[in-house]
């Protein structure tokens, strides 16, 4: 394998999805704030409360791949390219194979998922429980997180 060029090749890639990805952001978001300007009365109010949350769940979702995007190019451009952000391990070639944007091995990646199921279980259920106490703050996407690496 021509690890070079292949490396290369990669790097195209990633970065053509990186510009898709937050061309598709900027899109949701402006979606979102119109679809806000525009409602009508309660019940379309709710509506829109709805589909705002799964905007901004959809954005966050796209944030986070465009993270992962930038954290693969830096480490492409560090060399080190395919090692596991978590263990500091090699990353299965296989596995970078089928997700050119993994930074973590398939057990980093496990635990990391694992995780991040169980938050998104706790927030589900403190969103039922009218009582629950306030969870962590919400997740935000903050312009230093989609601006990082632009240069
Ligand atoms: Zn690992």
């Amino acid at each position: 394998m021509n690890a070079q060029g292949t490396l290369a090749d990669l790097e195209l890639a990633l970065r053509s999805k990186r510009d898709e990805l937050s061309r598709q952001i900027s899109w949701d978001l402006e979606h979102s704030r119109c679809e806000a300007a525009n409602s009508g009365d309660l019940a379309d109010a709710a509506q829109d409360e709805v589909q705002s949350e799964l905007s901004s769940q959809l954005v966050a979702l796209e944030s986070r791949e465009l993270d992962q995007i930038n954290r693969a190019l830096s480490l492409i451009r560090l060399g080190a390219y395919g090692c596991c952000e978590g263990c500091g391990g090699q990353i299965d070639p296989v596995r970078l194979d089928a997700l050119p944007n993994a930074t973590q091995c398939i057990r980093c990646a496990r635990r990391s998922s694992r995780r991040a199921a169980a938050v998104a279980v706790k927030k589900w259920s403190s969103n039922i429980t009218p009582h629950a106490e306030e969870s962590a703050p919400r997740e935000r996407i903050s312009l230093h997180d989609l601006e990082m690496e632009y240069t």
